[in-house]
């Protein structure tokens, strides 16, 4: 970093300031850096990746092997498809190999670190001393302007100095956890220099049950089952076909009650594309025939009907799921439409837990203002949006940081 000709010491000048040093912003650095452009990193926070280091349980799921452009919302769901093709879960691989980092595969191809999350974060920062990027921590942003003076060049104001640059890389993320700094800032950024947002909302986040629901399930707060988790959209919106037509991006794993609601990863998933307005559907009892299976125990009636779901169901959830849905009676007609109950349970949630507990934000720096191959903004020059701040979101198992690395090194091949 050096201020030349400067008469305040406090001004500097490089080729390129990456503002967060989260999971994007250092991928990005790293790659600039040894392309030999001086780079600058600006991170609020007193360390770098703070995100990285609570991801994944501490264990950081690092990337997805079976990672596509299916894994990704957006509003433009071609956009992520450039970005993901040249930078690719076997590209992050091989840098984890390089330093010697222990990963396996959980389930999924969902990778994990061995050891810890932070192994991660270490090696992006030795990657960022390697190829000499300077990072700057606590720094507090303060503004940030075209500079009158050079034009084309980029001044951002901290609370103790003034940095120039004609290359400006936003990578500040969502709004997702405040507490470990998550702010406005990216897209308060992207408003100030003209591009427009996609409206955010929380994303794989938990969602919540109205007062009556939660009076009927809450107690059971720790159960866990396999379900089949959909959204479904408004019938307007979908041509007629099967019954499962108004159900959209299912999702087969564990859900979880909470003491407000519902998670596991099968409702996180889902919240993502849950419209926060019409209702969720839920299978217990995914993939099975429980009418033909009572066919095959012989005779049918209450009792085995209430066996049967105690043997599919955690114990407590088949207890109250029987109060609370009892079947009208013996016959055929009567279990099975018991049975088609216990396929599609559907909830209205009264919400979702919020920024606080999402794990992602979706929405963000609408993409028709940038280049899928670059982050660069089409308005702005000089100016790129890249990581959680853009309107791409990933779903569950790793694809957000495939998304964060991937943008952060399309960025960095061109700042
Ligand atoms: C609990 C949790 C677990 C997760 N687990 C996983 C997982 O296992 N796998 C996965 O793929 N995804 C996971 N995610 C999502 C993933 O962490 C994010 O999508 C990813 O970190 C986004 O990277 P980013 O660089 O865009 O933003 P971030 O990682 O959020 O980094 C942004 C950086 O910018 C800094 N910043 C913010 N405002 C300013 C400012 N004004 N000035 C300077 N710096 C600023 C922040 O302090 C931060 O360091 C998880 C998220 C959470 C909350």
């Amino acid at each position: 970093m050096d201020a030349p000709h400067n008469p305040e010491a406090l001004k500097h000048t490089c080729d390129v300031i990456v503002l967060g040093a989260g999971a994007a912003g250092l991928m990005c650095a790293i790659e600039a850096g040894k392309r030999g452009r001086r780079v600058l990193v600006l991170e609020r926070a007193e360390r770098i990746g703070k995100k990285i280091l609570i991801s994944g349980g501490s264990r950081c799921n690092f990337t997805n092997l079976h990672t596509s452009p299916d894994n990704f919302l957006s509003a433009n769901p071609h956009f992520s498809k450039s970005a993901l093709a040249r930078y690719q879960p076997s590209d992050f691989i091989r840098l984890v190999e390089k330093h010697a980092i222990a990963y396996h595969e959980k389930k999924l191809g969902q990778l994990f670190c061995d050891r810890a999350a932070s192994d991660i974060t270490s090696m992006l920062e030795a990657e960022c001393r390697a190829s000499g990027v300077e990072i700057h921590l606590n720094a507090k942003i303060k503004s940030v302007n075209m500079d009158d003076e050079r034009p084309q060049a980029f001044g951002v104001t901290t609370d103790s100095s003034v940095f120039f640059a004609s290359r400006l890389v936003v990578a500040t993320g969502g709004l997702s956890i405040a507490k470990i700094g998550a702010t406005s800032f990216g897209y308060d950024l992207a408003r100030q220099f003209g591009l427009s947002i996609v409206e955010p909302r929380p994303a794989l986040v938990p969602l919540t049950f109205t007062e009556r629901d939660r009076k009927r399930w809450c107690d059971l707060a720790g159960v866990s089952t396999e379900v089949i988790a959909s959204a479904i959209v408004p019938s307007a919106s979908v041509a007629p076909a099967g019954p499962d037509s108004r159900k959209q991006h299912q999702f087969r794993e564990q859900m979880l009650v909470t003491h407000r609601g519902l998670s596991g990863p099968a409702v996180l998933q889902m919240s993502s594309y849950w419209n926060g307005k019409d209702p969720i559907s839920l299978d217990l009892a995914p993939g099975r025939n429980l009418l033909a299976e009572l066919r095959g125990r012989g005779p049918r009636d209450h009792g085995s009907w209430k066996s049967l779901l105690k043997e599919i169901l955690p114990k407590r959830l088949a207890d109250r799921w029987l109060e609370t849905h009892p079947a009208a009676g013996n016959s055929d007609r009567d279990l099975a439409a018991a049975e088609q109950r216990l396929h599609n349970w559907q909830i209205r949630p009264e919400g979702t837990e919020g920024y606080g507990k999402a794990e992602v934000t979706a929405g963000g720096v609408n993409t028709d203002e940038l280049s899928a191959k670059t982050m660069e903004s089409q308005k702005r020059s000089g100016l790129f949006f890249i990581g959680e701040v853009v309107d791409v979101t990933g779903q569950l198992g790793g694809f957000n940081f495939q998304w964060a690395w991937a943008s952060g090194y399309c960025a960095g091949q061109v700042v």
